[in-house]
């Protein structure tokens, strides 16, 4: 049976990985070379500890604040778009006490799930790509926000994960030498990290070795269909005929899907990164500096820091002000570092597909019987990476998805 998959990010990959091992015929289209998405630059996180999603209590407010501040974490831009003002209502109704609750143990069994989905991934393709699992630290420069983070420990815990709360002189040992100016942290033990473009890089080598067709500079246009049924994709290249269609397109997907009379939200939610080749000192431990929102991840060629939400639908320009945003919140945490370290670097940028309540679309379309959708990931398309490929799969198979995928219906907004 053929499948035909449109995007080769983390999600087309993980898809590709699992429908390949069952033995279809997948071929993997994209109008990129390959290495412009988002699954490239990212922090490279694997993170149970993030269980409750971006959309929550208290964010509107904080988010607010945020907005008059140009070097902020978080910001959405204004527009008069109306796929803009629909996603931003949808957001504000997803934020509360009690949709957190319904969404939290979903996120929490599929991000569990990935994170031993990735171990076993990694050691039947032989791929290294930097892989630890030394855990998170949540750094926290304020007593309120320990407490917060604490109060999440205890949630995680619940959850079965291994969580400690650690004063700050506690957390230095974990990283001899590595000073740090905080009221302590919170150490996610579950969470693991990697360098994400080279497990990209090697894992399209593995499945090219294994059968997979990767189709480049091929931009998916449209497609054809009849009956209930999709036929085919039409591309700048041709047509591609299979069986059953993967739509993973990342942030673009909601475009190409509107395209074709079917109405999902999503908005493009920009992130910067860029990596400190040779850190003053080099910590062992991931982290998150907890009030400024900044990844800080120890990668096979240097130090990478990653920040900023600006929700601004498909825009990869780069806003020098929240890239300085993220380097000035870096010396207040780690004192080695100072404005010097971020001389001359080159930033990234990546649009994570956001999701009004967090929570992924993944399922069938009620269009079409053989049209999948697996997208809006938002932070955690590399950590949900695997278990979406195995749920692309079961949907692939005809089979229910392992996962209840009820709060993941890909139309749940039209
Ligand atoms: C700064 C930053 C840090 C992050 N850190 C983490 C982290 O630590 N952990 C984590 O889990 N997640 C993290 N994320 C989020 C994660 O990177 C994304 O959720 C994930 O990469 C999304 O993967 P994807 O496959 O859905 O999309 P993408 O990687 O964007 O891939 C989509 C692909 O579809 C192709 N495409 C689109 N339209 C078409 C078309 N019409 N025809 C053909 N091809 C098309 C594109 O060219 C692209 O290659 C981070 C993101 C950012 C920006």
């Amino acid at each position: 049976m053929k499948i035909a998959i449109v995007g080769s990010g983390m999600i087309g990959l993980c898809s590709a990985y699992y429908l390949n091992k069952r033995g279809f015929e997948v071929t993997i289209l994209d109008e990129g070379d390959g290495s412009d998405n988002c699954s490239y630059g990212n922090a490279g996180y694997f993170s149970p500890s993030h269980l409750v999603p971006l959309a929550s209590p208290g964010i509107i407010s904080q988010g607010l604040k945020w907005m008059t501040n140009p070097e902020s974490p978080f910001y959405i831009k204004p527009s008069l778009n109306r796929d803009l003002a629909r996603w931003g209502w949808q957001f504000y109704r997803a934020s509360t006490k009690s949709r957190v609750k319904r969404a939290v143990p979903v996120l929490s069994q599929m991000l569990t799930e990935s994170r031993t989905l990735i171990e076993e991934i990694l050691a039947d393709t032989k791929i290294k790509a930097g892989f630890d699992n030394k855990g998170l630290l949540m750094y926290c420069k304020s007593q309120n926000v320990l407490d917060e983070e604490a109060e999440l420990a205890n949630l995680a815990k619940k959850y079965g994960q291994e969580v400690d709360v650690l004063s700050s002189a506690e957390a230095e040992k974990l990283n001899p030498g590595f000073e740090i100016n905080t009221v302590g942290a919170v150490h996610f033990k579950d969470d693991a990290w990697f360098t994400p473009h080279l497990f990209m890089e090697e894992l399209k080598k593995y499945l090219s070795k294994q059968g997979v067709t990767f189709s480049y500079h091929t931009r998916v246009t449209n497609m054809e269909s009849g009956e209930g049924h999709v036929k085919a994709l039409v591309t700048d290249k041709g047509k591609v005929e299979a069986d059953q269609f993967i739509i993973a397109a990342g942030s673009w997907t909601a475009k190409f899907l509107n395209q074709q009379g079917i109405k999902i939200l999503l908005q493009g939610g920009k992130g910067y990164s860029f990596v400190v080749a040779d850190p003053p000192v080099m910590p062992k431990t991931a982290s998150i500096l907890t009030e400024a929102r900044v990844a800080v991840t120890p990668m096979q060629h240097g130090l990478r820091f990653a920040g900023t939400m600006e929700i601004n639908r498909l825009d990869l320009s780069i806003n020098p002000r929240r890239v300085k945003g993220i380097q000035n919140s870096i010396p207040d945490y780690f004192p080695q570092f100072s404005e010097k370290s971020f001389v001359g670097l080159k930033p990234w940028a990546g649009l994570r597909p956001c999701t009004p309540d967090g929570l992924p679309y993944i399922g069938k379309t009620r269009k079409f019987d053989n049209l999948i959708v697996a997208t809006g990931h938002a932070m955690l398309g590399i950590s949900l990476g695997p278990v979406t490929g195995l749920m692309v799969n079961d949907l692939a198979q005809e089979n229910t998805p392992h996962i209840d995928d009820t709060l993941l219906q890909v139309e749940r907004y039209s």
